[in-house]
């Protein structure tokens, strides 16, 4: 495959709701990520009585209880195709709320469960406090190994089966403060609660996503052109162990 005209279609589902602290950063760095390197970028913004056809790659960031039970029903709806998407190789990433919903549901304080779309076998109950901020884990597939952000949630989420954590907490609680993980991952869906947001300051992590995105589009692995990344990476380790 040669790296001339080469195109992925990203979907961003409901940004009406889910958009919490500037997560719509991680579609800018996306496309940014893309164009700068000649990737043509198909873009689709899925808001409440859309279609959701194929894409290469979805997105969903973060909102509060209330945004997450607007877009329920409705992002629901889509779990069959969505579901298939997933077997056929897509890339999922959710932020926060959006992670919270690609599990088995977000059982909020004192209300009904919101039902999630399955993708991760994983469920999510409110906790009793609010875990809020900075984050720095440590992955067992990117290089370098850390990812940072900040976290705003109330929302212990445990995960089950095969779906794996997405990072070991260096600095945060993660997933639940208890068992030292942070975010989640099944085949190709990634869920973490890193706002920042968090692909700005993590260009290697985007630039797996444009990877796993264009290897579902081509089936064939397709490493982006390198770019100049002086900025992020001063950004990222700014970052890097900021204490809580
Ligand atoms: N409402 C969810 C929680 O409080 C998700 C919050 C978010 O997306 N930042 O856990």
């Amino acid at each position: 495959m040669t790296k001339e005209n080469l195109k992925i279609s990203i979907a961003h589902l409901y940004p009406k709701y889910m958009n919490l602290y500037g997560d719509i950063g991680n579609i800018i760095t996306l496309k940014s990520r893309c164009m700068r390197r000649g990737i043509e970028v198909e873009f689709d913004e899925i808001n409440s009585g859309d279609k959701i056809s194929n894409h290469d790659l979805y997105f969903i960031g973060g909102g509060q209880d209330k945004q997450q039970e607007e877009v329920v029903n409705e992002l629901f709806s889509h779990k069959s195709e969505l579901t298939s998407q997933m077997n056929d190789g897509a890339v999922f990433l959710g932020i926060c709320g959006g992670y919270q919903l690609f599990g088995h549901y977000y059982q909020p304080h004192g209300k009904d469960k919101l039902k999630g779309l399955s993708l991760m076998d994983a469920y999510t109950v409110a906790g009793s406090k609010r875990f809020i901020g900075n984050v720095t884990i440590e992955t067992d597939f990117l290089t370098p190994q850390t990812l940072v952000g900040f976290e705003n949630h109330s929302g212990l989420t445990y995960l089950q089966g095969n779906t794996k954590p997405l990072g070991k907490v260096i600095v945060g609680n993660g997933n639940n403060g208890k068992d030292g993980f942070e975010g989640g991952r099944y085949k190709n869906v990634f869920g973490t609660y890193l706002h920042g947001s968090l692909l700005p300051k993590n260009p290697h992590f985007a630039d797996y996503l444009i990877s796993l995105a264009l290897e579902k589009r081509y089936g064939e692995k397709i490493e982006p052109a390198p770019l100049d990344d002086t900025l992020e990476w001063e950004a990222h380790n700014s970052v890097i162990r900021k204490p809580y």
